[in-house]
């Protein structure tokens, strides 16, 4: 049984062996995706794809250098100067991206398998929670196309005045690791949507499911050369995409020191737009007269601890009114230590797998130990689970006594750590809440919905979560303040990014 014949089977009832035979089945895509297929870089380069729950590599690939980003992007030159893509009519547009999205759908077993083999994610996580919302992003994009419009303004008679929403030409898009398939679908979906033509360099920790993407555009009647792939590291591959002279705008999704990388890049070579969505060090704040501390405490640990902590929103920043302080820490210790069972990622029941690489691993390590040197008291975790030294696994942990200034307040970790800080009111709570060179994120918890408004009004965060946390849908635009970044991915308005406007002034008089 080959994988991609299981694509139609239930997936949500495999178990571990079934998953790990899937495993060792499985086809893995190696080349650059340049023109409609797969080639070899040209310089012959190569990169291994390694397994973080096992230390294993999983594949060798491709590495594109500057001359592999040079032929992608003539690849997609031409196929923007061919226009079948930019002029096809609106609705046939439509048929193309959402016949992919079920494309996704169908093969979503061997596409989680990929991400969960590559990045460590969960298989049960990468199954119910990745792929649907990929699937979701082609979707509401495929459906935004015809809902496109411009304007007519109101001009004296004798003249018309159109303004029209036209693609950009070329993307680039740069991707990070923690969500392989779906943060790149947040740029490659919209892009497409609006007519582009795109090169994506996805991360080169867990580039596998970005692969087949690509060949599944194909599948779904997407003209070559519309959208490739190239693999490779930042430094040289993601560099030369970024500081392409026929790239017209740049979407990146990564590290904030990176992110200012990139608008340098642009402002070296064409101006290029550039789409940023960087790091956060999200605050949940957490007031005295909250409804149910239960689920408060449930989406707490659930908003620092799923994916390993390795979400750029994550809720790292406790902030707990110091009536409810000790009570909230016992059930997040005493509640999280059920839920989070470390193990093989291909478990379904595992619900905490690797960090993304051993590197990441030991970064992650360094900091929970610079926040015990600098005073902050371990309540749980801090350290590797017994048992999994093969992979790079990172046990769920929670600081209290946790000062303003201390590493683990203000850095973001990436990682399962948490620190918990008290508060005495509203004011302080917002000021501690503020006081970041981030703003992707924010929750708070109260029954009163005055308080809910002001503080909603008085955070510095893209996304505001009340009484929730991570909700949403592809209406919501998502993205950050400050050093956070500059965009917004998913919503209609992330779409009129990847297109500008053409005034076209008529003289009829
Ligand atoms: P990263 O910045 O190291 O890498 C991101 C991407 O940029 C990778 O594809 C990498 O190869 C590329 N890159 C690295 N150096 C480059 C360079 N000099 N030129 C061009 N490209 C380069 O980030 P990461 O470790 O992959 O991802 C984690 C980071 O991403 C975290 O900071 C996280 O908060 C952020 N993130 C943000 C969001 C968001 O929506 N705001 C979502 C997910 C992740
Ligand atoms: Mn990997």
């Amino acid at each position: 049984m080959s994988t991609r014949a299981l694509v139609t089977e239930a997936p949500q009832t495999l178990g571990q062996p079934e998953w790990s035979t899937l495993a060792k089945k499985l086809d893995i895509e190696t080349g650059l995706f340049i023109d409609g297929e797969y080639v070899e870089a040209l310089q012959g380069k190569r990169f291994d794809s390694i397994n973080p729950a096992t230390g294993e590599a999983l594949a060798s690939l491709a590495f594109g250098d500057e001359s592999d980003i040079d032929r992608a992007v003539a690849s997609a030159k031409r196929a923007w100067h061919a226009g079948h893509w930019r002029y096809m009519a609106p609705r046939a547009r439509m048929t193309v991206l959402t016949r992919l999205a079920e494309l996704i759908d169908q093969h979503k077993a061997e596409l989680a398998l990929l991400e969960t083999l590559d990045m460590g994610k969960p298989i049960t996580d990468a199954l119910t929670i990745d792929l649907p919302e990929v699937v979701s992003t082609f979707r509401y994009y495929a459906e935004c196309i015809d809902k496109l419009e411009g304007a007519v303004t109101n001009t004296a008679r004798g003249a018309l005045h159109l303004i029209q929403r036209e693609p950009l030409g070329i993307v680039g898009a740069i991707s990070p690791w923690n969500y392989p398939l779906l943060m790149a679908s947040w740029k490659v979906a919209p892009a497409l949507a609006a007519g582009n033509c795109v090169v994506l360099k996805p991360a080169q920790q867990a580039p596998l499911s970005c692969l087949r993407l690509a060949q599944l555009f194909i599948e779904a009647g997407g003209p070559p050369g519309v959208f490739n792939v190239v693999n490779g590291d930042g430094p040289v591959t993601g560099r030369a995409l970024a500081l392409h002279m026929d790239v017209a705008k740049v979407s990146f999704t990564g590290s904030t020191a990176v992110g200012k990388l990139i608008m340098g890049y642009a402002g070296q070579s064409n101006l290029k737009r550039v789409a940023l969505e960087t790091g956060g060090k999200s605050p949940q704040i957490f007031m005295a007269d909250l409804e149910d501390l239960d689920a408060a405490v449930e989406r707490a640990y659930g908003g620092i601890f799923d994916n390993a902590g390795q979400v750029c929103n994550a809720g790292s920043r406790l902030l707990v009114h110091r009536d409810i302080h000790d009570a909230f820490v016992e059930k997040f210790v005493a509640r999280s230590r059920q839920v989070y069972r470390p193990g093989d990622p291909l478990n379904p029941a595992t619900t905490l797998g690797p960090v993304v690489t051993r590197a990441h691993q030991q970064g992650v390590l360094a900091k929970i130990e610079q926040g015990c040197r600098e005073g902050a008291q371990l309540a749980m975790g801090g350290g590797e689970p017994g048992g999994l030294e093969q992979g790079a696994y990172v046990s769920p942990t929670l600081f209290t006594c946790v000062e303003q200034g201390m590493s683990i307040a203000r850095e973001e970790i990436f990682g399962p750590v948490a620190a918990v800080q008290r508060f005495d009111d509203e004011a302080q709570a917002i000021a501690m809440a503020n006081d970041s060179i981030y703003g992707l994120a924010a929750s708070v918890w109260t029954r009163d919905l005055k308080t809910a408004h002001r503080m909603v009004q008085a955070l510095e965060a893209g996304v505001v979560w009340v009484n929730c946390f991570g909700d949403g849908d592809m209406t919501q635009p998502f993205g950050g303040y400050k050093q956070s970044g500059n965009t917004r991915d998913k919503s209609f308005e992330c779409l009129l990014g990847y297109t500008q406007s053409k005034s076209a002034w008529f003289d009829l008089a």
